[in-house]
């Protein structure tokens, strides 16, 4: 074990593949459907949303997938990422664990988003598409993409949940630096959007709506296209670049890892950090248990159903196989905004089928709690998002003290709260709130579930 606290890696070191795990899985994941015919969805219907190589890779079955030369440039602004050991933290924890952590908060916009926004935006231009459209819950997303148009001289439009848009100006001021368009959602610029403000003037918004809003845009303009921050496939794909430089680093620290754990919105980051260490455990090289760690306030692992769903709020979208609170389930408004949607990663709900990874659900206070517990050891504030994962880490390392194991834990600190310092500020004030999710809220939205 070596005794260096950093493993940065040189430039040449940047992944030159992605990583599908779609090569290496028993059986593939069901298919999304065409949410009228209830057909399986073929490229020509997702062509009007999506560039031709981003569809293709969302089906494709190839182990490896080339990181083209144009997405390495800018990679390259960032990337390889530290892989960090929390020492300051396990001394402060007494715990016999060693924690590692994969800091992607040094990326442009402060998050992992870029990782997949910079081949997004990539294939797009390559395809002479001028504008792409988007939502953004707490603004990570959004900043991201609006970064990975700007490189590629790329009209960028936003829709930012209402509810974030007038919490967090300072988000929506990155996105405008950028060169972005930012739209309150939802907004009158569109038709579903004024349907929603029709009923209610003072709607607080919800990524499902803001994402209906961003498609719908797409979909009426030949020059322009969507994109999505989590859940497809491509984006889980583009984000393995995390786990693949963590791989190597971890075996640097002369380790291998005994529990990998990640936040789960929807999927990517966890995947991305995870999918190359389940390719060694699926070949024998290493035996990870890995965790995932959702809000208790929006639990789509742990509460919610196996079935087909809509990824928005109106229905746009095709019907996607995957754990869901339901399509019009509105979560509480906790301050992890990244983790505020009401669905996950279909191929994610497949491989949690199929026993290949646990998850648990944590509470919003404990999250901010360990926030502030890693942030005076280590240093680095944490997004609220990766405070779900730190909570769990700590749990962890809390118990190896009681039971003297010395368990190799890894993590993925997934982005910086920069932004995010006036929840901190309400959390350490007291004035922060646990969300009990009753019953009955996540019963009336599977209520709504389409019949596939
Ligand atoms: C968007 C975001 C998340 C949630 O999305 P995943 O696809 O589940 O990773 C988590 N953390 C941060 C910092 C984010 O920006």
């Amino acid at each position: 074990m070596s005794d260096a606290t950093r493993i940065l890696l040189d430039e040449s070191r940047i992944p030159r593949n992605w990583y599908n795990i779609l090569a290496d899985l028993p059986a593939p994941p069901p298919p999304p459907l065409h949410p009228t015919t209830r057909e399986p969805v073929g490229p020509d219907d997702l062509a009007p949303l999506f560039p031709a190589e981003l569809i293709a890779q969302e089906v494709s079955t190839d182990r490896f997938v080339p990181i083209p030369d144009g997405v390495l440039d800018i990679y390259r602004l960032w990337r390889p990422t530290p892989l960090i050991r929390a020492r300051k933290l396990e001394r402060a924890l007494g715990t016999p664990a060693r924690i590692y952590y994969k800091y992607e908060g040094g990326s442009p916009s402060g998050s992992h988003k870029p990782n997949t926004a910079v081949p997004q935006a990539y294939y797009n231009a390559r395809q002479g598409i001028r504008r792409l459209t988007t939502e953004t819950g707490a603004g990570q997303w959004g900043t991201a993409l609006a970064f990975a148009c700007a490189q590629y001289g790329l009209a960028c439009e936003v829709w930012m949940v209402r509810a974030s848009y007038d919490q967090k100006p300072h988000r929506r001021s990155l996105m405008r630096v950028y060169g972005a368009t930012v739209h309150a959602s939802p907004s009158a610029v569109t038709s579903v959007g004024s349907k929603i403000l029709a009923e209610d003037a003072d709607s607080p918004g919800s990524l499902g709506i803001a994402i209906s809003e961003a498609v719908e845009v797409a979909a009426g303009a030949d020059d322009t296209r969507y994109a999505l921050g989590s859940v497809l496939n491509h984006v889980l794909l583009h984000q393995t670049v995390i786990g693949e430089e963590a791989l190597e680093q971890l075996a640097a620290f002369g380790e291998t890892p005994d529990l990998i754990v990640g936040c789960t919105g929807g999927g990517s980051n966890f995947a991305g950090l995870a999918f190359p260490f389940i390719r060694e455990k699926l070949a024998g090289r290493m035996n990870p248990l890995i965790r995932a760690v959702e809000p208790a306030a929006c639990p789509s692992f742990t509460r919610g159903t196996y079935a087909y769903d809509f990824g928005d709020t109106a229905g746009f979208t095709p019907l996607l196989k995957m754990h869901t609170l339901g399509h019009t389930f509105i979560p509480d408004p906790i301050h992890a905004g990244g983790l505020r949607y009401h669905g996950m990663s279909p191929l994610l709900s497949h491989m949690y089928e199929l026993g290949m990874f646990e998850a648990v659900a944590r509470e919003q206070r404990e999250c901010f709690e360990a926030g502030v517990r890693f942030a005076r050891a280590e240093g680095i504030v944490p997004a609220p998002e990766p405070t779900h994962a730190l909570a769990e880490v700590i749990a962890e390392a809390l118990r190896c003290k009681e039971s003297g194991e010395e368990k190799v834990i890894l993590t993925s600190l997934c982005g910086h709260g920069h932004f995010d310092l006036s929840a901190y500020d309400r959390y350490l004030s007291g004035e922060l709130e646990d969300f009990r999710l009753p019953q009955e809220r996540i019963d009336d939205a599977l209520a709504t579930l389409p019949r596939a």
